[in-house]
């Protein structure tokens, strides 16, 4: 037997190990049944090039736990180690591989250590105080080494006894993980999790648990639907199937596979938990793929797997890694290329699905200038009659009937067909089209598309009076005159509280309102952004305030004039109640009076 002493710089790094990386401890599994996987294809590659001629027998990866002993030993029929490789990659790569990430992170918040990884080997030590390596080469002749290590930095080896080829990793559980580990309900739920569709059979309990060759490692020629379904149901089992697959399959400039499912997605924009999963090499990564995906692109479903996503860098480095760059827009042009596709093969089709497509489409289109470019043509819009249109398409409709005095189209919205009901209204009887954008993110969407289509406005339905929706050249003269005028504007006012409206007297067509109540479309704008948690770009200018419009050429303008003081009070106070019940402000004591009135009306 020979001891020697791992040239670390810290004495102990393995108590540094365990803090930083307690949260992820779990992944020391991960990483020994791969080096385990790594080792038996590795063999299987030297036998297949003729470097290995013996019996390559029943290759696959054992995993056991012995409770008395408090063990735990992943077991492999691989290439095996010699003592000088044990010495050459177990002591010095994979100790100074580990002393450099402590070394790297000391200094670090502990939180950004959370899905780090490429510890490799050495992760062992965040749960055993003892780790024992007893491995045969392949080589001819070669002698079985056992390696022993207490996770100080003397380790001892010597000869070992193991009789055929291949590794045993033991692990001698600290106390405090003995519980944990020792459950063979825990390791089983660990192996589900990483080792699922590792490319050798992983055995556990007398049990493979996975599948050795997940679609996604073949070629789409060689699948059928019924391939891609099942497999969705492999990963997600008991839900509602998806509307379509891609399947990428590309090997340059970078290596990059997967499936990915587009989910019927509606307005949520979070609380989905089955999400992407991020494979390397058929080990899984994470769920967590907000830094491989576009943020648009984390609500969709499946497998995406790449040697070429470092996985032990930080995450900011890696959303500013080249290749994690180009992988993310070669899956956004993925996704786009499927969507128009679909359109062009079967708009009808295309259509259908629309509702689950919406967000994501728009998300997409806020958010990557690309995709926008991309999808500019194929987003649809759908009026209030359930007819869909493409953005131009709706704009060159409307461009005949809909255009305002200074030449720009107005398109015209409503975010809730049911509570701008009356609105919708008198906007159709006034011959115009309404398009629907009830969405999360339909208002944002507007302000989007007003910049990509030149000359085009939207507007919601309540912005303003029906006849100044799409203003015209035209002056409408107004009945009353100048005092008369003056003096309907000043009762109003003395009545109304001007704190919180914004009274106006308007010379409108006779047959609109008396009194009529809008938001205006920039306020309906600067709320959404800050429903969205974006700063308002000009701070609260006091957005509380309605906008009242009183009409000059209603009938009752002239009545109110006719009348005293107290009647004038209760016209334009009814008035004014009808307004508000339309526009779902009217509660608490006015409600009270209104239906108070309203009885007595009766
Ligand atoms: P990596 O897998 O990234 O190379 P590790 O720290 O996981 O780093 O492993 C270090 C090295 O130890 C491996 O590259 C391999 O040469 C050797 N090794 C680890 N486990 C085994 C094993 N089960 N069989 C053969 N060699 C192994
Ligand atoms: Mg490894």
């Amino acid at each position: 037997m020979r001891t020697g002493q791992i040239s670390v710089q810290s004495e102990n790094i393995f108590p540094i190990i365990k803090k930083f990386l307690y949260t992820d401890q779990e992944i020391f599994l991960r990483e020994l049944v791969s080096n385990a996987v790594d080792a038996t294809k590795k063999i299987q590659t030297l036998s297949r090039i003729g470097e290995y001629s013996e019996e390559l027998g029943d290759l696959k990866v054992e995993i056991s736990i012995d409770e008395k002993k408090k063990t735990l030993t992943i077991t492999d029929y691989g290439v095996g180690m010699t003592e000088e490789e044990v010495e050459k990659y177990i002591t010095q790569l994979a100790f100074s591989g580990a002393t450099e990430f402590v070394e790297k992170w000391k200094d670090k918040d502990p939180d950004q250590m959370i899905g780090h990884f490429g510890l490799g080997f050495y992760s062992a030590f965040m749960v055993a105080k003892e780790v024992n390596i007893i491995s045969r080469s392949y080589k001819k002749d070669a002698e079985p080494v056992k390696w022993e290590c207490d996770g100080t930095t003397s380790y001892s080896i010597e000869k070992g006894k193991r009789k055929h080829r291949g590794t045993d990793i033991v692990l001698h559980l600290t106390d405090e993980d003995a519980e944990t580990y020792l459950s063979k309900w825990k390791i089983r739920e660990l192996l589900r999790k990483y080792c699922r569709f590792l490319p050798i059979p992983v055995e556990f309990d007398g049990e493979v648990i996975n599948n050795i060759d997940p679609i996604w490692t073949k070629k789409p020629s060689d699948l059928t639907q019924d391939d891609y379904k099942k497999f969705f149901e492999e990963l997600y089992p008991m839900q509602e199937a998806p509307l379509f697959h891609i399947h990428i399959n590309t090997d340059y400039p970078f290596n990059l596979t997967g499936v990915l499912y587009f989910p019927k997605i509606n307005q949520a924009l979070d609380n989905r938990k089955d999400r992407v999963q991020l494979y390397s090499n058929q080990v899984f990564v994470t769920e967590d793929v907000k830094d491989v995906l576009p943020e648009y692109l984390v609500l969709l479903q499946g497998v995406v797997d790449s040697p070429d996503i470092p996985l032990n860098v930080s995450r900011s480095a890696l959303q500013s890694d080249s290749n994690v760059k180009k992988i993310t827009s070669h899956i956004s042009k993925k996704v786009s290329d499927k969507l128009t596709e679909i359109f062009k093969a079967d708009r009808e089709d295309f259509q259908s699905k629309w509702e689950y497509l919406d967000l994501i489409v728009k998300y997409g289109m806020l958010s990557d200038e690309k995709f926008a470019e991309r999808m500019k043509d194929y987003c649809l819009l759908e009026t209030t009659d359930n007819k869909f249109h493409t953005i131009q398409e709706w704009v060159d409709h409307c461009k005949i009937n809909q255009t305002d005095k200074n030449g720009d189209t107005i398109i015209l919205y409503t975010t809730d067909q049911n509570a701008q009901h009356m609105s919708i209204k008198s906007v159709k009887d006034a011959g115009y089209e309404i398009i629907k954008l009830t969405g999360t993110l339909d208002v944002h969407f507007a302000g989007f598309a007003e910049g990509k289509f030149e000359k085009v406005r939207f507007k919601c339905v309540d912005s303003a009076p029906v006849n100044q929706l799409i203003e015209k050249d035209e002056t409408i003269e107004s009945s009353l005159s100048k005092e008369q005028q003056e003096t309907l504007e000043k009762s109003v006012k003395e009545l109304l509280n001007e704190v919180a409206f914004d009274i106006k007297l308007e010379s409108l067509p006779p047959q609109q309102e008396f009194i009529s109540i809008h938001k205006n479309e920039w306020e309906r704008r600067m709320e959404e952004y800050a429903k969205m948690g974006q700063s308002m770009p000009f701070g609260d200018l006091g957005m509380k305030k309605h906008h009242l419009v009183i009409n000059s050429n209603h009938p009752l303008a002239a009545k109110v004039l006719s009348q005293d003081t107290e009647a004038q009070k209760s016209t334009i106070q009814y008035c004014l109640d009808l307004a508000m019940l339309e526009k779902n402000l009217l509660n608490g004591a006015a409600l009270e009076r209104f239906i108070n009135k309203a009885k007595e009306l009766l």
